[in-house]
């Protein structure tokens, strides 16, 4: 495993490109056939794949993003809430073909760390995904691809992608954004009453598995029960605070969702950015929901008086410079603190900053909660004419197109597949297709 112990968005030198990187010094503006922005689990797979089963060959493709080093941040989150293996399948990886995780590791005899799961696929180790993750990045020297820097803006002009960022500007005929959630977490109301120093998300970088006494871990889902756990087995008098209790799920939503004819079928139906997709997309979700193993985890260390379960919501927050934090709660409890640790998930993505500037700047269209309107088929964002643009979305930020899984790592999968046809269908000269305008906002 990495031994990098470099933060998130950190590059080699604080605000400069790395060494070897092709971001150091000029830009090559020489058009290249596609650029993706953003280098973690779905800018990769989608390189991987466009490398795999288009004509794009490798010196036509960049991958820009900020990080030192590819998938950065599910790196460095995985490792910080204490994550020990993958809730989704070994068919959910990065690579091209769907069973090469598992051959993987049978190559290297890691076979022990593809875990039995109760009516699903086996799931691997986070040791495990993240070596696959590597191989798969040196199989297609992506390294060679990475562009160290911020893309700043991007600017369509004739049959190009002007992508300008902080160390140059690059052109591609096509840009891929993948961009993730964006690094914005959700911090509750209530915790603006409390100093600072007593309040992290566990993916700020100020969050330390080791550095606590009493501690209320704020969220019902996978990262909380993950994070309590991981703080008790390190000493920590730990009380998990999770609105609905925790309630169990093997993964993310029905399984029909990892299907691209059942999002077809299901979503596609409603108008692009219309409400109702994101409507229908958040009654398929299953959050906040815990998967069997870690269920039978935190329930053993209650029985073990390792740490405590509570059900509900905060009511009040009280900072007391003498006895630490206190949380008044909806079941009439109070609970006290040192630290209160919020595993409270993500902002949207659709009204992330950069999001913004870019549907602006080229005046994309987005429907419901700022949502981008695509092209289903494509996934490339829509022009007011109708007409789609050069810009395509996977990732979270295309879950109107692709579904409950769009951010995951099976999202990924479904989205490159699309991009395969699209980049292939412009090589073949098809022209872009109107898209039905949203409506009914
Ligand atoms: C703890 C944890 C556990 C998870 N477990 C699972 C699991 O078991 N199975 C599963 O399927 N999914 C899981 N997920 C969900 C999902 O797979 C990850 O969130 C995934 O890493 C998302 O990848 P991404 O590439 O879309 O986003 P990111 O990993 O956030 O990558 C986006 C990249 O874009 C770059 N970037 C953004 N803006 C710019 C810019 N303007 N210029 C340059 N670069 C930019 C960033 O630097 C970043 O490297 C998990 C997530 C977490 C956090």
């Amino acid at each position: 495993m990495s031994t990098d112990t470099r933060r998130p968005d950190e590059p080699a030198v604080p605000g400069r490109p790395a060494e070897d990187s092709p971001g150091r010094g000029t830009l090559d503006r020489r058009p290249s056939e596609c650029v993706i922005v953003g280098g973690g689990l779905h800018g990769i797979h989608v390189a991987a794949k466009l490398l795999e089963e288009t004509e794009i060959d490798h010196g036509q493709l960049r991958i820009v993003d900020l990080n030192h080093r590819l998938a950065t941040n599910f790196r460095a989150k995985a490792t910080q809430c204490g994550m020990e293996s993958m809730r989704s399948s070994s068919l959910d990886h990065v690579g091209v073909h769907p069973l090469e995780l598992e051959l993987f590791a049978a190559r290297r005899n890691r076979t022990d760390e593809l875990f039995e799961t109760d009516d699903y696929p086996p799931r691997p180790s986070l040791s495990l995904f993240l070596d696959h993750v590597d191989h798969v990045v040196d199989r297609y020297d992506l390294d060679d691809l990475h562009v160290r820097a911020r893309v700043t803006a991007l600017r369509e002009s004739d049959d190009r992608v002007v992508v300008e960022t902080d160390e140059g500007t690059l052109d591609a005929h096509r840009c891929v954004l993948a961009i993730g959630h964006g690094n914005r977490y959700t911090r509750p109301s209530w915790t603006t009453a409390l100093d600072g120093s007593a309040v992290d998300h566990v993916w700020d970088r100020s969050f330390d598995l080791d550095h606590w006494g009493r501690v209320v871990v704020v969220g019902g889902g996978v990262t909380a029960a993950q994070t309590a756990l991981s703080l008790s087995e390190r000493g920590a008098d730990v009380t998990l605070l999770a609105r609905s209790g925790l309630t169990e799920r093997t993964i993310e939503a029905d399984q029909r969702w990892q299907r691209w004819n059942h999002i077809e079928q299901t979503l596609h139906g409603h108008p692009p950015g219309h409400r109702a997709r994101l409507r229908r997309i958040s009654r398929a979700r299953y959050d906040g929901t815990v998967p069997s193993y870690l269920l039978r985890d935190i329930e053993a260390a209650v029985a073990e008086n390792e740490l405590s379960v509570v059900d509900g919501d905060v009511l009040r927050a009280r900072d007391d410079h003498e006895s630490g934090v206190r949380l008044a709660v909806t079941d009439g409890r109070c609970l006290r603190a040192d630290h209160i640790a919020l595993a409270t998930g993500f902002e949207s993505p659709f009204d992330h900053p950069f999001v913004e500037r870019v549907a602006a700047a080229e005046e994309l269209v987005r429907g419901e909660a700022g949502m981008p309107v695509l092209d289903d088929r494509t996934l490339a964002w829509t022009r007011p004419d109708g007409v789609s643009s050069s810009i395509h979305v996977v990732g979270a930020l295309a879950m109107g197109s692709v579904g409950p899984f769009a951010g995951n790592v099976i999202g990924a999968r479904l989205a490159a597949a699309q991009l395969v046809d699209a980049l292939s269908l412009r090589e073949s000269g098809s022209s872009a297709v109107a898209v039905e305008q949203p409506a009914g906002f």
